[in-house]
């Protein structure tokens, strides 16, 4: 069969992966059609993309924007955006600063809940990478508080746990304008994380897509099939297109690997056809 993915991190944001590192990892895998889509950042979308050139893997330039719906975080992913568009970076540069303002009052809560850490710690570990909370769950994991990464974000990080911070965000308006400006196609990330509206889906989509949304990733990694069969049919319903992806990240996100989740999924190669046209006709346009 042929496989394809089209949500993945690379060390750009929070995965454990350099690009290179990921591209090879999908190729061994028999991914054809890989899609980087770190948050808030573009920067691992060059290596990536030559790197794809190099093995034979079709690299899609993607991005995941972080947005908020009434008082729930969505995200928004971004396909074939071009990463020069001169609208990106300041918008990207607002979103690093409310990671940068959040960040640090994250550590300092933990501080106050007994955990001996630094900011320095988990900056100088993530390196050049767009920092984000599996970074401080691993910063966590490090100094013993936790023994793994979800048992860092069920105790301390997750956003009904005592040291989660808010951030500011920009509203869904505003992630998936910005992605159509950049010539991208925007699409619901995990819809299954909408589920904590109190919103009905189909009119959250609804909604999304008079905003501009174009897609919704149906298939997902941690979604089961009554799930999947629910996201395709309300997607043929609306109008939008169909994705899918597995959010591979690498060692945040251990049992999860690129191409096939958590071992059954199968993101059909088919998806592309209409995902290229309309991407296509939104150029031409
Ligand atoms: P941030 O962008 O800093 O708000 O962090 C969000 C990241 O944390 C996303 O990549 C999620 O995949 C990851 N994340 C959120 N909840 C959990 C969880 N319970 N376990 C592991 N990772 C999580
Ligand atoms: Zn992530
Ligand atoms: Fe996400
Ligand atoms: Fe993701």
């Amino acid at each position: 069969m042929v496989r394809i993915d089209l949500h993945a991190h690379t060390t750009a944001s929070d995965g454990s992966l350099t690009p290179e590192e990921l591209v090879r990892l999908a190729k061994q895998q028999g991914v054809t059609t890989l899609a980087v889509t770190d948050h808030d950042t573009i920067a691992g979308l060059s290596q990536a993309m030559a790197e794809g050139e190099q093995v034979g893997v079709d690299v899609i330039p993607g991005i995941e924007i972080s947005c908020l719906y009434s008082d729930v975080e969505l995200h928004i992913l971004g396909y074939f955006i071009n990463p020069d568009d001169p609208h990106l970076e300041p918008a990207l540069a607002r979103y690093r600063a409310s990671r940068e303002d959040r960040n640090p009052r994250i550590v300092q809560r933990l501080q106050e809940l007994g955990c001996t850490l630094t900011y320095a710690e988990v900056k100088a570990a993530a390196g050049t990478a767009t920092v984000g909370r599996p970074h401080i769950a691993q910063a966590l994991v490090r100094r013993g508080y936790v023994s793994s990464v979800s048992e860092a974000f069920d105790r301390y990080l997750a956003d009904d746990a005592p040291a989660y911070m808010p951030r500011l965000l920009p509203s869904p308006a505003e992630a998936i304008g910005l992605i159509r400006q950049i010539g991208g196609i925007p699409v619901l990330a995990h819809p299954v994380y909408a589920s904590r509206l109190k919103e009905p889906f189909e009119q959250v989509c609804a909604t999304l897509k008079g905003l501009g949304l174009l897609g919704i990733e149906a298939i997902y990694s941690s979604h089961n099939r009554q799930q999947t069969d629910r996201y395709r049919s309300i997607s043929r319903n609306q109008g939008l297109l169909v994705t899918g992806g597995s959010d591979f990240h690498g060692e945040a996100k251990p049992n999860l690997l690129v191409g096939t989740g958590y071992g059954n999924l199968a993101v059909p190669a088919a998806l592309l056809e209409p995902m290229k046209a309309l991407a296509e006709a939104r150029k031409e346009a």
